[in-house]
């Protein structure tokens, strides 16, 4: 997005500004249609948008809706793609994704720790389909030539992963994925734009549980795939044939938050930094995962612009010991999300990861002694004065 000057503006501009545009009354920002259709004057009117001769809006399963469009405008150009879908979720955003751009026979690798959910998609929905995945651990990246065949058709990760907070070379994986043509499909979830933009790195598509940082309070679930139009085409399909858009009110409270998307990330990762901090030094704790301790790894820094608030950490203690501190905590609310203003604690083995075998969980470093963190929007100070009494 450019201003009159051509100077190319901030991204809390963009937040604020991209895809808005004052409506019929002069409202300041895009309102809420919450109409599912919308009329024409004329059956000529009607074709010029049924036949894609004109923008316009029609009907919003189909995603052909004011509120939506202006959405997707915004999340576009935040993420440095071309076009945006917004879903009813995160895992519809995902789902379609993987059913647009791959068939029976088809192979995906999957590298580094990723949502409980995905994995479940990947490894008991997609077989069905004849669609197998291989999974690597994000130790394992650079490896991942050895893991690519002919039928490899995509590479999908997140970074930094969830919940062991490992950051993954998109630059390298993209790479090694053209030799084969096989799509790089990164989940920014975690970092979100304000941190990381992987279309920038090379990275295909980017898709995003907006239930989280995008959505930012906790109160709407919501899913994006961005990038360029013609990967976008077929996922369009699905996503209007199997039902899986967002509502109207969901995409205005989106649009909303995301106007504060910069200053809640960076409050967030200002006190994620505090607290990693704070837990390294305890006696407690084994090992603290958060990609910017001790300043960050030269790959967070190369690709990373900030680490975020998600951090995890392991107790020196078995499962019963780790779910009694996190019954002690207070301000920390015992709960699966991430992202919102208030912060969130979950024992991975209890809720993301529930699904996963204990031996896959092993392998994967998610043991029971740990306990991931999402800082909200509380003071560091309140936040460590928490924990401290909880590891007491
Ligand atoms: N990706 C990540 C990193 C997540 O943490 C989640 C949910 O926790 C998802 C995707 C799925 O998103 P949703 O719950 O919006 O379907």
């Amino acid at each position: 997005m450019v201003t009159d000057s051509e100077q190319p503006r901030g991204l809390s501009t963009r937040c604020v500004h991209a895809g808005e545009e004052l409506d019929a009354q002069g409202g300041i920002h895009a309102p809420l249609y919450n109409h599912s259709t919308f009329g024409f004057r004329s059956t000529a009117d009607l074709l010029d948008v049924v036949e894609g001769r004109k923008e316009g809006n029609l009907y919003t399963r189909y995603g052909l809706n004011p509120t939506i469009r202006s959405l997707e405008r915004k999340l576009a150009d935040l993420e440095n793609g071309e076009a945006a879908f917004a879903f009813s979720s995160g895992m519809a955003a995902e789902a379609a994704t993987f059913l647009a751009h791959l068939k029976t026979g088809d192979h995906i690798v999957c590298i580094g720790d990723v949502y409980g959910g995905t994995y479940e998609l990947l490894r008991a929905n997609l077989p069905g389909l004849g669609i197998e995945t291989s999974f690597l651990l994000a130790n394992e990246a650079p490896n991942l030539a050895a893991a690519l065949t002919d039928r490899t058709k995509m590479v999908f990760f997140e970074t930094p992963t969830n919940p062991t907070l490992d950051v993954i070379d998109i630059g390298a994986v993209a790479r090694a994925a053209k030799t084969v043509s096989a799509l790089t499909v990164v989940d920014n979830t975690f970092a979100t734009p304000v941190y990381q933009n992987p279309l920038d790195l090379g990275a295909d598509l980017v898709v995003h549980s907006a239930t989280k940082y995008l959505g930012g309070h906790s109160d709407l679930i919501g899913g994006v795939v961005v990038g360029p139009k013609d990967l976008l085409e077929p996922i369009w399909t699905w996503r209007k044939n199997l039902g899986q858009m967002i509502a109207p009110e969901v995409a205005f409270l989106l649009s909303r938050s995301i106007r504060t998307l910069v200053v809640r990330v960076r409050a967030q990762n200002a006190t994620a930094i505090q607290v990693a901090e704070f837990l390294a030094s305890h006696p407690r704790i084994l090992r603290v995962n958060y990609p910017g301790l001790g300043g960050g790894s030269e790959l967070a820094r190369k690709q990373m612009r900030g680490f975020g608030g998600m951090l995890s950490f392991v107790l020196v203690g078995d499962a019963k010991e780790t779910a009694a501190v996190i019954d002690r905590l207070r301000i920390f609310s015992i709960a699966p999300s991430l992202g919102g203003v208030e912060s969130l604690v979950t024992q991975p083995i209890t809720t993301t990861h529930h699904g996963m075998s204990a031996e896959e969980r092993a392998r994967r470093g998610i043991v029971d002694g740990m306990v991931r963190l999402s800082c909200g929007l509380e003071d560091a100070a309140d936040l460590i004065a928490d924990l401290t009494q909880a590891l007491s």
